[in-house]
């Protein structure tokens, strides 16, 4: 293919050179085991070491609350069923209905062993009920509670307050975990203002390599391993560490840290543009997700009365990669469930998309979706059964 658009970063990112040229040397040269007594398995001890420094840094962290992990999906797994080691069958957890399966499947795990587990829903703009959040959490008392709410939507891009989150779940003496993922890169998070006790990453949702996740544990936060085994990562996570994917970690969390605000602006005037042409050229259009607090990369939009599958494939023969629903759901033609759980019309559920940006997304990717997209969306609207003027529009 002559040229390939890449608008699905939220489902991973291209490797950066300069995390790929500190990874190099660690394979063939410095290829020690950091828990090796002898020398040359020291040297990559002190590697091991600086890198979780930098990790530490990017989260305004102390080193010893970093641990590394395989993905983002063992982080969540890890906090929400350590937790439930710890505290046992009345372990109480709240969570929402629109967090990623890897929060939601080990919290229904929980809820099928007997545990009190409550989804909350959001409005249609995806935004959670601060209320509602105190209702459950009073109800709770006095059991332990653990809150599981992600800092930014991977579907719709949504932002949830975790700084007035996290104020609550102090108030009530809950155990907040939060998956991280999407704003990892992209906006900066800081767990001293922001003071959650658990938080998962995943190093190639930011320039990382696919294999690495972050799990940030608060100093004193009850929990029992996951993994078990030998004695590395404090005895909190056994396995080898995975050293060249862990220095690359480092090395994307440094190269987001210098460049978080300057990079920021440049997204979010990119997807503002994408976004704008998109309502300009396309009728019966609706943009999914509260605009007024989103990632700056992100963009799910419904072309109503068609499929996103369909446009997804059109654009793909022409070089464009874009998702609709979650990636990780791909596969399956359900609509998602961040985007039924918003309410969003049966007209438009099924034609929702999402464009992601990221470091590497040009002004000129931006006008070549401008100018395939438009025909694409006409061309479906064509052949559709369904339409504002047809018969099918009284499922609305
Ligand atoms: N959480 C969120 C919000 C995600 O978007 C993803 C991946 O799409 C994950 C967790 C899982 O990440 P990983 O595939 O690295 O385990």
């Amino acid at each position: 293919m002559d040229r390939i658009v890449y608008l699905d970063n939220n489902a991973t990112t291209r490797v950066a050179p300069e995390v790929r040229d500190a990874m190099l040397p660690f394979f063939c040269d410095r290829y020690g085991n950091p828990s090796s007594m002898h020398a040359f398995g020291g040297e990559v001890a002190k590697d091991l070491s600086a890198a979780r420094e930098e990790v530490a840094r990017f989260l305004n962290a102390d080193p010893d609350e970093i641990i590394f992990t395989s993905c983002a999906t063992e982080s969540d797994n890890a906090a929400i069923r350590g937790t439930a080691d710890y505290f046992g069958r009345e372990l109480k957890v709240i969570t929402t209905a629109v967090e990623h399966p890897a929060v939601l499947q080990p919290c229904r795990r929980l809820k099928a062993f007997g545990h009190d587990v409550v989804e909350l829903g959001v409005d249609g703009l995806g935004n959670l009920d601060l209320d509602e959040l105190r209702r459950r959490l009073e109800a709770a008392r006095p059991a332990p509670t653990l809150v599981s709410v992600m800092y930014a939507n991977n579907e719709t891009g949504v932002l949830n307050p975790m700084d007035e989150i996290a104020a609550i779940c102090r108030e009530y003496g809950a155990i907040l975990h939060t998956d991280a993922v999407q704003v990892a890169g992209k906006l900066p998070v800081d767990v001293k203002k922001v003071p959650v006790d658990m938080l998962s990453m995943s190093g190639h949702k930011f320039h990382a390599p696919k294999g690495i996740g972050l799990f940030y544990v608060r100093r004193g936060t009850k929990l029992k391993p996951f993994m078990l085994g030998g004695h590395q990562e404090q005895s909190r996570r056994a396995g080898t560490e995975n050293v060249p994917y862990i220095v690359g970690l480092a090395k994307a969390c440094e190269l987001a840290r210098l460049g978080w605000e300057e990079e920021g602006r440049r997204l979010a005037r990119l997807r503002d543009r994408l976004q704008a042409g998109i309502l300009a050229s396309c009728p019966n259009v609706r943009v999914n997700g509260d605009k007024s607090r989103r990632l700056p990369n992100t963009l799910n939009v419904s072309f109503e009365y068609i499929e996103g599958e369909a446009i997804a494939y059109r654009l793909s023969d022409l070089g464009i990669c874009i998702s609709t629903g979650s990636a990780c759901a791909s596969g399956s033609l359900d609509p998602s469930h961040v985007i039924r759980a918003m309410g969003v019309p049966f007209t438009a559920v099924h034609g929702s998309v999402r464009f992601s940006l990221s470091r590497y997304t040009t002004d000129e990717d931006i006008d070549y979706v401008l100018e395939k997209l438009p025909p694409v969306v006409h061309g479906l609207r064509e052949m559709s059964p369904f339409g504002p003027d047809r018969a099918v529009d009284t499922f609305k």
